[in-house]
């Protein structure tokens, strides 16, 4: 889809707006000139003065068809403003032709919870609540979701303080490869040889982290192990992982501890058992959908009855905070054979479910077969949220985060619903923004946040694993600007 830009300077918003649309199109964005040839499906947007007024304008010709809108606004409307109704104009366009209606709106950030916190802070929730509605077109369900999760979530981020921090630990293997991952992730078949020297180094930079932090005096608040799969590896090379962080870093004021035991297909009795010893207390087994077909369609090489297998291990080895993985829009699942998961989850009463919208990433395999996102997806996506909405509550749970991702089906959101008490902290913590990340591992990302402000900077760990193992001294030599980066903007050290 081409989009044309004319006279304006919101291309960035008119982009993202485009693509919960045509989620699945290449969108060009095109600053206009007078000689443009236009043919074919496009988009105009553009601005000009007129009668006093500043006059924003839309059209869009498909398949034979043409719309236009517009809006006049004062001549000393602020750009924000201005940004808003253009996407206002853009969004009636795309609604007439498509006949979809996002819930959320024009909003297409990954953060609104974070928005609506600003906005409550200035205006009240009933004040916030409105702002959503009337500014920025969000339905009246997700308003309700929004609030109550800000309310969640506010109460974990009082428990930060200047000097807290968590850490991310990357194993970026996997079994096999999902047919909708986007992630540095590779499959064991590619790269079964990169494994031990991997997990080696990984607890060296452990090691060197584990050091710095302790320099500097930095509270551990919560691990996560993530990747990827890191059950991918076996029990003793997650052992030595485990053991690295905990002789690395001061684990006595660590209030969450939490391994990804992502695949069913990867957990055993064994690893289990090693994986509480060495301290984890919460661990995450994804099913994703629990119907087989669906399973088998996009590449996970498990069924459900290994899902339920692995769960019930957990529970033996005695694990009380389990989470589960579940993705609402996964193609050709319906509403109902969702609804079946959810309620078969439910009845093993997890401490918290993941309820995770499918994300077209253009580096999907899905995308590259060139999966359609029709509005029966988008349908069946946002029923299979409401049913959540519905279902959980009644069983106990309450949102605590939420983000979004883009190109998700229908614009929705990823969902954290746990039991009073059981949020799950890093994930609050890292969407928030709350505090320094340190991160270990290809493609990790450490994100280190200024005590008193909102200032961040990020470190990056190379992405893929032979990158890792190559270019490992120069990624420590990166991680040496935390020492200075505490001295500019931290706390005072000890
Ligand atoms: S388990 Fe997760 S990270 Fe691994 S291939 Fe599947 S979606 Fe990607």
């Amino acid at each position: 889809m081409k989009v044309f830009i004319e006279n304006h300077s919101f291309h960035y918003e008119i982009e993202n707006l485009t693509r919960v649309f045509f989620p699945n199109e290449k969108i060009e964005i095109i600053k206009a000139r007078a000689d443009d040839e236009v043919n074919g499906a496009h988009i105009i947007t553009g601005r000009e003065s007129a009668d006093d007024k500043i006059r924003l304008y839309c059209s869009l010709e498909i398949n034979g068809e043409h719309y236009e809108n517009e809006r006049k606004l004062a001549l000393n409307s602020p750009d924000d403003e201005q940004e808003r109704a253009l996407a206002i104009i853009l969004f009636d366009i795309l609604r007439a032709y498509t006949g979809i209606t996002p819930p959320w709106g024009i909003l297409t950030g990954v953060r609104p919870i974070k928005l609506f916190r600003r906005l409550r802070e200035e205006l009240g929730e009933s004040g916030a609540s409105e702002y959503f509605k009337n500014k920025l077109l969000v339905s009246d369900e997700k308003i309700r979701l929004s609030a109550l999760t800000e309310r969640n979530e506010r109460e974990i981020l009082k428990t930060s303080t200047p000097d807290s921090f968590s850490l991310y630990v990357s194993i970026p293997f996997c079994p096999s490869r999902c047919s909708y991952c986007s992630f540095v992730s590779q499959s064991v078949e590619k790269s079964f040889k990169l494994i031990e020297p991997y997990a080696e180094l990984l607890c060296r930079e452990i090691e060197i982290t584990g050091k710095i932090a302790k320099e500097l005096s930095l509270r551990l608040q919560s691990v996560y192990i993530g990747g990827g799969t890191p059950t991918t590896l076996s029990a003793e090379q997650l052992r030595a992982v485990m053991n690295a962080v905990s002789r690395s870093f001061d684990m006595s004021g660590c209030r969450e501890y939490t391994v990804e035991a992502g695949r069913p297909d990867t957990v055993t009795e064994e690893k289990l058992r090693m994986i509480k010893e060495c301290g984890a207390d919460r661990i995450s087994i994804n099913p994703q959908t629990l119907n087989d077909e669906i399973l088998k369609k996009i590449g996970r090489r498990h069924t459900a009855r290994e899902f339920f297998t692995a769960y019930e291990t957990a529970v033996k080895c005695g694990f009380e905070h389990i989470n589960t993985d579940l993705i609402a829009g996964l193609p050709d699942e319906s509403l109902n054979s969702f609804k079946s998961t959810l309620d078969s989850i439910v009845s093993l009463e997890p401490k918290s479910i993941t309820v995770h919208t499918l994300s077209m990433k253009r580096s999907s395999e899905l995308t590259y077969r060139g999966a359609e996102l029709l509005r029966r997806d988008i349908e069946a996506a946002e029923g299979m949220h409401s049913y959540c909405s519905e279902l959980l509550p009644k069983n106990g749970y309450e949102p605590y985060y939420l983000y979004r991702q883009s190109r998700m089906v229908g614009n929705l959101e990823n969902v954290g619903w746990s039991k009073k008490g059981s949020e799950g902290l890093y994930n609050v913590f890292i969407m928030d923004e709350t505090h320094s990340v340190l991160g270990c591992g290809a493609g990790a990302t450490t994100k280190l946040k200024e005590a008193n402000g909102p200032y961040i900077e990020r470190i990056f760990n190379y992405k893929y694993s032979y990158e890792y193992l190559n270019g490992f001294d120069e990624m420590i030599r990166r991680k040496d600007r935390l020492r200075a980066f505490y001295d500019e903007y931290g706390f005072k050290r000890k």
